[in-house]
């Protein structure tokens, strides 16, 4: 089993069909892009060397290249290393030199960041730019056999968001990245060689991950052409491909629905929006079904489980009859096909319908473990179930509902506070734009609930307003005891926000304040 199978099957079943466009424009077909993967392939192993197994790293931006590279590693029996193109030079350098890179693709804005790394790097040899005459010269190439890989071999070496400590790079195999496929149609959507994906969300990431079942399927990879997230241009290209699924982070789907660009945007060619990668909240999400319609989908996975753990599909999204129906959409759904998943306590003993514990997933779509890392994978993989980390609750009828991080939940005078519940309360506030809450060290209590708050444009909002909402829908104790109004959040690269950031500035503050 080998991705760069599915790739062959496209082009001898729809070669003529676009299989990456530009922005509107076709880059390549499937016959043309199963022809540059065995090119660059030979390309690989013959001229730079590489083996069956070897790690290339691809540093790009969102382009067109981005998925002939990641095919072309794949053909040729290699590992792929995708890294996101926004991480700080320092954090790049860690994951290729983590992984033992052997040779990098970069874009070209990459090209300064990343040269520079085969001289420290012991094992990088070669950095190659895309779209250079040298890099379409490659693709002329006579194209080498495809190098048959067993499902256990590894396919993708995927590097954690790293919101706490060192990225980890959990290892995907041919056969994790086969299940998640068929999981994604599924699941989450059917798809046909008339369909397409709209790449908005970075390819090193879910997007990169979603373009696989597409691929399977003879569907459209679409790249917009300023190769990030721009809600005109997202909506341009929503009206100039029929059959159009998207992956998003729920922030980028709050941005879309509050972009002036909606107003006149025609939404009718739009299939799908997947969103996950971090809690959606129950306010935006009601906002985002008003003005896009029945067409979200809430995936929860991560990268130890790629883009599969839990599902909420379209019906149930709007499944208004439900006695249970708002707690279903404020839920991450119930498992994928092609998973079990269980909420455990501390001795991993699964625990009744409405206890909160640790997420346990099983399946084939489960990492083989960390690269070179034999304590965490030792852990993460304990008695054959991935432990997530994240904490959450199973109800009656099988629906899990995340809490938090278990390192995000506050313990305040024994008892335990879900960052998320009060956030949730807080944004019911039109005042607010976005919240994040913590726990900060307090004497007598261990910790004390602290929110950090972005007031709206010209909303206007003030402490005892929050604090009277509060009052009116949480228990006392979860109250925040100390408010702070900020311009922004801090958040990684993907916008997951950097709680560990928060509870520095909160230790910082009380350090100034002689505590
Ligand atoms: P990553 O491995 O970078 O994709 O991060 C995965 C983490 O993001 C998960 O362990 C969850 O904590 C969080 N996450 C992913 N999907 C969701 C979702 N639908 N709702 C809430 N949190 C999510």
């Amino acid at each position: 089993m080998n991705m760069a199978e599915f790739l062959a099957r496209a082009a001898r079943a729809c070669g003529e069909r676009p299989a990456i466009s530009y922005g509107e424009a076709v880059h390549c077909t499937y016959e043309e892009f199963a022809r540059r993967a065995g090119s660059m392939a030979g390309f690989l192993r013959e001229y730079l060397g590489m083996k069956p197994g070897d790690r290339v790293a691809i540093t790009m931006k969102n382009c067109p290249a981005f998925l002939e590279v990641l095919y072309a590693i794949w053909h040729a029996g290699c590992c792929a290393l995708p890294v996101n193109a926004k991480l700080h030079p320092k954090e790049m350098a860690f994951i290729l030199e983590n992984a033992g890179a052997r040779s990098c693709f970069a874009t070209s804005d990459l090209m300064g960041t990343v040269s520079p790394l085969a001289d420290e790097i012991e094992t990088l040899e070669s950095v190659m730019e895309v779209d250079t005459p040298e890099y379409r010269a490659i693709q002329s190439r006579e194209a080498i056999p495809i190098e048959p890989r067993a499902p256990d071999d590894l396919a993708w070496l995927f590097y954690t968001s790293g919101t706490t400590g060192r990225p980890k790079g959990a290892m995907l195999t041919h056969q994790n990245l086969h299940s998640m496929s068929l999981s994604y149609f599924a699941d989450v959507d059917p798809v046909s060689e008339n369909d397409c994906i709209l790449h908005a969300a970075p390819l090193s990431h879910g997007s990169g991950l979603y373009a696989i079942p597409h691929v399977y399927k003879g569907a459209n990879n679409i790249v917009p052409e300023s190769g990030g997230f721009e809600p005109p241009e997202i909506f341009r290209l929503i009206e100039a491909y029929p059959g159009l699924a998207m992956f998003a982070a729920p922030t980028m789907v709050t941005r879309l629905i509050q972009s002036e660009a909606i107003r006149d945007a025609d939404t009718t060619n739009l299939k799908v929006i997947a969103y996950g990668g971090g809690p959606m909240y129950l306010a935006d999400l009601k906002k985002a079904m008003e003005a896009l319609g029945n067409k979200l989908v809430q995936v929860y996975g991560q990268g130890e489980s790629p883009m599969t753990i839990t599902v909420v599909s379209r019906e149930r999204h709007v499944d208004t009859a439900h006695p249970r129906f708002e707690e279903r959409l404020a839920s991450v759904g119930v498992p994928h096909t092609v998973v079990e998943v269980r909420v455990v306590d501390a001795g991993d003993n699964t625990l009744p319908p409405g206890e909160t514990g640790e997420v346990l997933v099983r399946g084939d779509v489960v990492m083989k473990g960390y690269w070179n890392n034999p304590e965490a994978t030792a852990s993460a993989l304990k008695g054959g179930w991935l432990h997530t980390g994240d904490v959450g609750v199973m109800d009656e009828d099988g629906f899990l509902t995340l809490k938090d991080r278990s390192k995000d939940l506050i313990i305040s005078g024994g008892s335990n506070i879900y960052p998320r519940e009060v956030e949730e309360v807080l944004l019911r506030h039109e005042g607010v734009q976005e919240v994040s809450v913590i726990g900060r060290p307090h004497p007598d209590w261990g910790e004390e609930v602290m929110a950090f708050v972005v007031p709206r444009d010209g909303g206007g909002v003030s402490e005892e307003e929050l604090d009277g909402l509060c009052l009116e829908h949480i228990a006392r104790f979860k109250r925040p005891r100390a408010y702070r109004f900020i311009e922004a959040l801090p958040k990684n690269n993907y916008g997951k926000v950097l709680k560990t950031a928060l509870r520095e500035m909160a230790e910082g503050e009380s350090r100034e304040n002689g505590g």
